[in-house]
């Protein structure tokens, strides 16, 4: 079976697609907003620009709607992506990335490009979960057909490993981002740690307000003190998360937005084994999980049928 799979991953080594053509010119737009995207404008701050050579891969950028430029090979340079996906190798992990610039471009010259996959490794266990590393390797040309880069980009592509065989609420996949924590909101993180569901109250008017914040948004007090939620409540609403698939999160992530019987309303992360009876008004309860050794986060889990 992995033997079969490793023979048609390996069918797709070097098969050179291409060209696929860049949509723009080489330009002194692009290059700015690149630059100021990027946050390298320093002190070069004036036209005529110097084409930065690492913004090679930007001119074979697909845009928003995924489509290659008129004229380019239409065959889906990352077919062999597919093939996992349909055997369950769903997460993707970036592993390396490696450019090489021959020169630099100039304005008004159309960068084209070929893809080829250049290694399949062998079947490997890693901590995620068994895998395949897989390198990609991207030939950048200009119109007389002389090569002016290339790029090598590395990826994990696994099967995560089963949350059915963790301990509870426990799971395997790779620690979610951390949230952004500040004063107004430590508390509230500092509660979850002890598993604890803290709603800010105002100590004025006994108000209840969250997200956190420094005044109260009836009274304007900056008095404020905690109550501690029963963690029950209904979806008020929620939504599928597709994109983007991040390695921590079963796509399509289902994010609630709950309302605690005490009366607000916060968005949290809902289970993704439960996404297909998700339903508005249904009951929720908050449980703990711990994706990482120093932090939990809360999300719900349906009250009824679990
Ligand atoms: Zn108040």
């Amino acid at each position: 079976m992995n033997d079969e799979l490793l023979a048609e991953l390996r069918s797709h080594v070097g098969v050179r697609i291409g060209p696929v053509l860049a949509w723009d010119r080489v330009n002194e737009t692009m290059i700015r907003h690149w630059r100021e995207a990027i946050d390298v404008m320093g002190s070069e701050l004036s036209a005529p620009w110097t084409t930065p050579v690492t913004m090679l891969p930007v001119w074979l950028m697909p845009g928003l709607n995924g489509q290659p430029a008129p004229g380019s090979d239409l065959r889906d340079h990352r077919a062999i992506m597919k093939v996992l996906e349909r055997e369950g190798y769903r997460g993707i992990l970036g592993t390396n990335c490696e450019q090489d610039y021959e020169r630099h471009l100039v304005p008004g010259e159309r960068i084209t490009s070929t893809y080829e996959v250049e290694y399949v490794s062998d079947r490997k266990q890693t901590k995620f979960g068994a895998g395949y590393f897989i390198t990609f390797l991207q030939h950048f040309h200009d119109e007389a057909g002389a090569l002016v880069g290339t790029m090598r980009l590395r990826i994990l592509r696994y099967a995560p490993i089963d949350e059915s065989t963790s301990q509870g609420d426990e799971t395997n996949l790779p620690p979610p981002p951390q949230p952004a924590m500040n004063a107004d909101t430590r508390f509230f993180w500092d509660g979850v740690k002890r598993q604890e569901l803290l709603i800010q109250q105002c100590s004025a008017c006994g108000f209840l307000r969250h997200p956190p914040g420094p005044a109260c948004t009836r009274c304007h007090s900056l008095e404020w003190t905690t109550l501690k939620s029963k963690g029950e409540g209904t979806i008020y609403s929620f939504v599928l998360i597709h994109q983007p698939d991040h390695a921590a999160f079963e796509t399509p992530h289902p994010v609630g937005l709950v309302e605690l019987d005490e009366g607000v309303r916060l968005v949290a992360p809902l289970r993704a084994e439960e996404r297909d009876r998700l339903n508005i008004g249904g009951r929720v309860h908050a449980v703990f999980a711990k994706p990482g050794p120093d932090y939990r986060m809360p999300f719900f889990r349906l009250s009824v049928g679990d």
